[in-house]
């Protein structure tokens, strides 16, 4: 009888623990040696895997940058597929990364030189579809082997062991996805409004670190009252000149922009706040939403600038003018992508929506809500879930400004007047 209870207690405490035990996890690592003579990164994937939850990883490749797939387990290569079945306690994958990949016939948006190399962590391993038992979920780290003098800027936490450890709460497989600079770098580290910065550029190559802290210690801390904790911990900002491409690029917690783009251009916007503004709200859009991404990144662009003080509410009332004579010619908002004029009516839209809002809830409320629920809800936008966010956070129906501004219909070429 004793010994059935024994057992009996043996077999609760298992089902218990199954039921409870959320640590199901296989440990991922990226181990990326940096080749500048190759101007390529030699990658293994290590999956140590001892309760064998993994089945099988499929990367969607670049078949012209990762080549060479060789390792442990099953390979199988189709087109842009590579389907690893590794084996049961886990295994090595290895391929060459090639990293330049031209973006426009003369510039590049991630390329590797004899001193330096700037890349996406996305493109290094590609996207990934997996299969796991029981919703197992990775431990993954990426660890750097780089030329003697080189230094790594990354928007990942350093571990006690020199490796990065890579935290997506959002995804069961975490890849390292956000800019990557490793090189003879001139970097700069600050913490401003609770997040770690790190602004780099490779030497000699002339970044303005300087100007481009200063312009993020005076808005930083606006961005911080919008966002309030869904800042990120930290944000890396990647810089170089030529050949490199001529304009911005965000990415989770981090972003490039080209060397000689200015802090603010003449229309008041801010093409380093309106990749911050992507970096942070981590908005994706759905089918013909892209100018609601596009339109809030480029608003608060100029949001930033005016409530920091650092553009006059007159100056960023004109600014807000031109977009909206800008806009005129865009003849509707639904479009693929989101282009200048499209995004520059936007802008016009979206911040007559925010006077809406604030006229309903006496300023209660404002679009700064709306944008704070849409970075939560970490779905895809389109303009019906930003009437119906913007409805609940206003208490009110917004039929008729949707009517209105309907997005997806031809828009009336007239310019809106920018409200005060
Ligand atoms: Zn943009």
């Amino acid at each position: 009888m004793r010994r059935a209870c024994t057992v009996l207690l043996l077999l609760l405490a298992a089902v218990a623990a199954r039921a409870e035990d959320p640590v199901r996890t296989y440990a991922v690592l990226y181990d990326v040696r940096i080749a500048p003579t190759e101007r390529a990164a030699d990658v293994s994937i290590q999956l140590t895997d001892p309760s064998h939850w993994m089945r099988w990883i499929r990367f969607q490749i670049d078949p012209a940058r990762h080549v060479d797939f060789r390792g442990n387990g099953e390979i199988r290569i189709e087109g842009d597929s590579v389907l690893w079945t590794p084996p049961r306690m886990g295994g090595t994958l290895r391929y060459t990364f090639r990293i330049d990949a031209l973006r426009d016939e003369r510039s590049y948006d991630a390329r590797c030189s004899e001193n330096w190399a700037i890349f996406r962590g996305d493109d290094l391993v590609p996207p990934a579809r997996i299969r796991t038992d029981d919703f197992a979920k990775s431990r993954s780290r990426l660890r750097l082997r780089l030329p003697k003098g080189w230094s790594s800027v990354v928007p990942w936490r350093r571990a006690a062991d020199g490796s990065y450890a890579i935290e997506n709460p959002d995804r069961n497989f975490d890849r390292p996805i956000g800019w990557i600079a490793v090189g003879r770098l001139a970097v700069t580290r600050e913490t401003v409004a609770g997040v770690r910065l790190a602004l780099a550029g490779p030497i000699g190559q002339r970044v303005p670190r300087l100007d481009r802290l200063a312009l993020l210690r005076w808005t930083l801390p606006e961005l911080r009252k919008v966002l309030g904790d869904r800042l990120p911990e930290r944000i890396s900002l990647v810089s170089a000149g030529d050949p490199m491409w001529r304009g911005g690029l965000s990415g989770p917690r981090s972003l490039f922009l080209h060397a000689s783009r200015p802090l603010i251009e003449n229309d008041g916007t801010s093409p380093l706040l309106h990749e911050l503004m992507h970096s942070t709200l981590r908005l994706v859009p759905a089918d013909g939403g892209d100018w609601i991404v596009e339109g809030l990144a480029e608003l608060y662009s100029l949001e930033l600038l005016r409530r920091s003080k650092t553009l006059t509410r007159r100056r960023f009332e004109r600014s807000l003018a031109k977009l909206a004579e800008r806009g005129a010619t865009a003849a509707k908002l639904e479009v693929p992508h989101a282009t200048g004029d499209v995004t520059a009516r936007a802008v016009t839209v979206l911040h007559a929506l925010d006077g809406e809002i604030r006229q309903a809830t006496k300023d209660a409320a404002s679009l700064d809500d709306v944008v704070a629920r849409l970075a939560d809800l970490g779905e895809p936008v389109d303009g019906a879930k930003l009437r119906e966010v913007s409805e609940a956070v206003g208490g009110t129906d917004l039929e008729r400004f949707f009517t209105r501004y309907a997005p997806g219909a031809l828009l009336p070429r007239a310019v809106i007047p920018a409200q005060p």
